[in-house]
């Protein structure tokens, strides 16, 4: 059986990579292998592998195969490149350069067996120079191992930084780099890269997409333009791994490294029509230093792109917390942000307007004000200085508008920024300029933002920029918490900071801040002052929330809310928020506009995934949005225990017949909901049949609608319920 099947995939068919294969399928009987070198009729081969997997390495430590032995199929082809890449830099342009390759072809290897492991190692390496065509030898050593552990195979490096000038310094690697990736066995077509962008991105066909031959496509990153995908973790990559899927096996990519050093995802077009795939750190290894990686992980798998959500689960189980958010957050439906002043000080309401606004969210089902546009300084002015605008009713009348709501029985929270500082605050020229995040050249990262106005000034005519706060430096903390203080003592119920849970995670330069390299800054320095805003909320008052921008795996668990932002939190062609929403189910988190859908489809797509509503005025005042809003939190508010606290299971425990409907499934107990929304501008017939599971009830958007024999509207959104039988 095995070797039939590996013998009829299609895009290989060289003679070598097959006898290396049949060779090891001879020996599968005995379980785990790890024989080698074994003298093959060219060159010796090193192997690894058992029942699920084989890898085979040549006696240079190039790699050969990457099969997956439950289907039988070879992932890789017969390419023979060295699994990893380097890049170091001597010095800066004054001095040298930034960013020197290390080709891993061009290096003299030898591979060695331990046990379940092969062990590739070079004493020293040989770098490109500034001067164009020309190379010199470094006195660093690198040892690439991988390590058989069950259906994984371990990777690590470890480099040893020998020289002795303080210009030399290993900056990248990329661990392992596996190249020459085919299909996974049923051709290009069925294949799928499952791509943790914001929520998530389901890249269908990705040797097309980012094959540099044909028609033009959509700009995805710097390097090579439209044939790369590269994302930084933490954010925008919302979890560190990603997965090829054909429905039937798949080759996972795990990054599974709870340093959080600033990393990167990378899928890039290779030789014929492959793709390649990396996990790129960014160690900066100094003269004198010896450094190891954290391990990245492959694995092939049978089944679909849920397999490889449990492997990274499972990895992260055992380190990153759950939210334990306060009992009203875990049944709240969303918020409403109204309209406040804006960027260039235009006021669109006042802190008066405020109750009136609430009751109107409450009326489509929204108990909770999430009040941006508050401060004297306009919004996205002067961070991190806040002050109530006299204009809009002062202190006085901020104060009186909250405890107005929380009268009423409904709650607010108070908008405030999480990193961004203003260079024209007296904070920056106190405090300010030594927090910020820096660049190689010791300048500040810059971020820019800004309104419009009525006129073209400021259309034409960029004119807002922010440091980044390093949240390593010391005071950004103490910062943070006066925020929480001040946002309590106007009588908020919670504080969102802005971008906190995202944004680039900046590798920061400064030789001021107390980190131990510059792609430890950002997340080490994040998870640290989250854990203590946390504790220091929940110690004052344990139903204050704590409410972050942007949503990454890593910071999910220290908050009580996340405002999301991008792909997969709205719908787009791309969009897969089932990817983040099926690995962590816990985390409460909002919706988002954007993309090219209108409106009410965003709506439809957060009711079927379970994000909350992220609503403005208009959602719960436009004749054609209200109504639509009002049901989707009526079914939420008739079923939380499933709808707000179900257990998100995406597809599993239920079938669906029209897959041009979305739908999902949400599991309490006993109790199995699936949603449903139509995207398409036909009605559509649903059949729902959930083995072992009862209907109980069928509610549409139409609620004078009963029994599951309707067709589901364009646009429109429905909920099953059904009870085990
Ligand atoms: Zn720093």
């Amino acid at each position: 059986m095995f070797n039939d099947e590996f013998n009829r995939r299609s895009f290989l068919g060289r003679v070598g990579g097959m006898s290396t294969v049949s060779g090891l399928a001879a020996n599968r009987a005995s379980g785990s292998e790890a024989t080698g070198p074994a003298q093959g009729s060219q060159s010796a081969e090193f192997r690894i592998g058992n029942d699920t997997i084989a890898l085979v390495l040549d006696d240079t430590g190039h790699l050969v195969t990457l099969a997956n032995r439950l289907t039988g199929h070879s992932y890789v082809d017969a390419g023979k490149h060295a699994p990893w890449q380097m890049y170091y830099r001597s010095g800066d342009p004054m001095t040298g350069a930034l960013d020197l390759e290390i080709d891993s072809d061009m290096q003299s290897g030898t591979v060695r067996q331990e046990e379940n492991s092969l062990v590739v190692s070079y004493p020293s390496l040989t770098g490109h120079v500034a001067r164009e065509g020309q190379t010199r030898e470094l006195r660093v050593s690198l040892v690439l191992k991988v390590t058989l552990d069950g259906d994984h195979l371990v990777w690590t490096a470890t480099i040893d930084n020998q020289e002795t000038s303080k210009a030399i310094e290993i900056t990248e690697i990329w661990v392992p780099w596996i190249r020459g990736i085919g299909h996974l066995g049923l051709g290009h077509t069925a294949d799928a890269l499952y791509w943790p962008d914001r929520a998530g991105r389901r890249i269908p066909n990705p040797y097309a997409k980012l094959s540099s031959a044909g028609r033009p496509r959509p700009l995805l990153g710097r390097r090579g333009e439209d044939t790369a995908l590269m994302m930084t973790y933490p954010y925008p990559a919302s979890m560190q791994w990603f997965t090829f899927n054909n429905g039937a096996e798949g080759l996972y990519f795990g990054s599974h490294d709870k340093t959080l050093m600033t990393t990167c995802l990378y899928v890039n077009t290779g030789e014929g029509e492959t793709l390649s795939a990396s996990i790129v750190k960014y160690p900066f290894v100094q003269a004198g230093e010896r450094w190891s990686s954290e391990p990245s992980v492959t694995q092939v798998y049978r089944g679909g792109w849920h397999e490889a959500a449990h492997t990274y689960r499972a990895w992260t189980d055992g380190w990153i917390p759950k939210p334990n958010p306060p009992d009203w957050v875990r049944r709240t439906t969303g918020w409403l942000i109204p309209p406040g002043k804006g960027q260039t000080g235009h006021i669109r309401s006042v802190y008066a307007d405020i109750p009136g606004i609430w009751r109107q969210a409450r009326k489509a089902g929204i108990n909770v004000v999430n009040y941006f546009g508050w401060v004297k300084q306009g919004f996205d002015n002067l961070y991190p200085e806040y002050e109530p605008d006299e204009a809009m009713g002062g202190a006085d009348g901020l104060k009186a508008a909250l405890a107005q709501i929380e009268r009423d029985g409904g709650r607010t929270i108070l908008y405030t920024q999480g990193q961004l500082i203003d260079p024209s605050t007296s904070f920056y020229r106190a405090k300010g300029k030594s927090i910020v995040a820096r660049d190689v050249w010791g300048y500040e990262y810059l971020e820019a933002y800004g309104g419009r106005g009525e006129g073209t000034l400021l259309d034409v005519m960029q004119n807002k920029y922010f440091g980044v706060a390093c949240p390593m430096a010391d005071g950004w903390y103490e910062r943070l918490i006066s925020q929480f203080e001040m946002a309590k003592g106007f009588g908020a119920q919670g504080i969102l900071f802005d971008q906190m849970g995202g944004r680039p995670p900046y590798i920061c330069y400064s030789t001021e801040h107390p980190h131990t390299k510059p792609s430890l800054a950002a997340a080490p320095g994040k998870v640290r002052n989250m854990q203590r805003i946390h504790e220091v909320m929940r110690a004052r008052d344990p139903n204050f929330v704590f409410v972050v921008e942007l949503a990454t795996d890593c910071y999910s668990g220290l908050v009580d809310v996340i405002h999301s932002h991008g792909i997969g939190f709205w719908p787009e062609p791309e969009a897969f928020g089932e990817l983040l929403r099926y690995t962590f189910p816990e985390p409460v988190i909002t919706n988002r506009g954007g993309g090219p859908h209108d409106r009410r489809a965003q709506l439809g797509y957060a009711f079927t995934l379970g994000w909350r509503i992220d609503a403005a005025l208009r959602d719960v005042t436009d004749p054609v949005l209200a109504p639509y809003l009002t049901r989707i939190n009526e079914l939420r508010n008739a079923h939380p225990e499933l709808l707000l606290e179900g257990r998100f299971v995406d597809t599993e425990n239920f079938l669906c017949d029209n897959s041009e409907v979305a739908s999902h499934a949400f599991v309490s107990g006993n109790d199995l909901a699936v949603t449903v929304w139509n995207p398409t501008a036909i009605p559509q017939s649903i059949r729902i049949a959930a083995p072992g599971y009862a209907l109980r009830s069928a509610e549409w958007q139409d609620p004078t609608w009963s029994g599951a024999d309707h067709l589901l509207l364009p646009g429109d959104i429905a909920v099953h319920i059904f009870q085990r039988a």
